[in-house]
């Protein structure tokens, strides 16, 4: 498949960076992660804007307009083999090239990277049966609005899943819950469907706000507020959102059934209204 890197079109196999790379040696460096679907990158406003807010964050000075980046995508996008499947596009941006110091070098490029990749949307075993989660302590930093691509916190998190045989982890920070591994966390009670605020302490996704958007039209009322370990147990429905998982229910957690055990009203509502969006494309 084509990459694009450093303003060249290149097979995978012959996109390189130096080992130097500060993304390699700090993980010192921002990425996105936009789905595509039939060829329409979901959300790319937003997905842009944030890609900027974390370019700004970090003070990594990329003078590229939102439609540079929408070239740059669509550049990739012409040339994927198999442009039937749904895609998922990988944006990558580090600080550059330079000799091993902590401290920001002094006019280096920065090195950027896309790639588009197939994604298949969560399949009916997952829509249907659900998800199984434990919790965990957030052991994260403090600056997790920022989509770093230093994920290590992350990457043990998910770690967590897999060792205890589950597909998910919850996050917790002093009792409070953050969000999962690599999505956005939503806990139903009494029809009320909450989300943690989104603050430093999580990513706010892209579907965080979509989905803030779909429980609104849907007249499903929705609370962002800090939403305790108790009130996770006690929930009716738990569900996560991302780009690549979309919205899914999570029906077991730390080995209970979450509810009736079963994919709850709500999440149905949501998933359908997930879906129509979608398909409209
Ligand atoms: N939180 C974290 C830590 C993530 O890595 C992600 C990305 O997948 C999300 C939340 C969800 O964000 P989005 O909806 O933009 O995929």
């Amino acid at each position: 498949s084509i990459v694009y890197l450093n303003g060249e079109f290149l097979r995978l196999a012959d996109a390189k960076v130096s080992v130097l790379d500060r993304g390699f040696v700090f993980g010192d460096g921002i990425y996105e992660v936009v789905p595509v679907y039939k060829g329409v990158p979901f959300r790319m406003h937003q997905h842009i804007a944030r890609l900027q807010r974390s370019l700004q964050s970090v003070r990594i000075h990329l003078e590229y307009t939102e439609a540079q980046w929408q070239a740059l995508v669509e550049g990739v996008l012409a040339r994927v083999d198999d442009s039937a499947s749904n895609l998922m596009v990988y944006l990558q941006v580090t600080r550059g090239v330079a000799k091993r110091d902590h401290a920001f070098p002094a006019a280096v490029e920065p090195t950027v990277f896309c790639m588009a990749s197939p994604f298949a949307r969560p399949g009916k075993a997952q829509r249907e049966e659900g998800l199984a989660a434990i919790s965990v302590p957030d052991t994260r930093w403090l600056l997790c609005h920022i989509k770093s691509i230093s994920l290590l916190g992350n990457v043990l998190a998910k770690q967590a899943a897999v060792d205890a045989g589950v597909d998910e982890v919850l996050q917790f920070r002093e009792g409070y819950l953050t969000e999962g591994s690599s999505c956005n966390i939503w806990v139903v009670k009494n029809g009320v469907l909450m989300a943690p605020e989104a603050n430093h302490l999580i990513l706010e996704g892209i579907r965080y706000r979509f989905l803030a958007e779909l429980a609104r039209n849907a007249g499903i009322p929705f609370e962002a507020r800090p939403v305790s370990a108790e009130e996770v147990n006690d929930a009716d429905e738990l569900m996560l959102t991302s780009a690549t998982k979309e919205v899914l229910p999570i029906v077991r957690y730390n080995g209970n059934p979450v509810g009736t055990g079963k994919p709850g009203p709500v999440y149905a509502l949501l998933r359908a209204s997930y879906d129509r969006v979608i398909e409209s494309l």
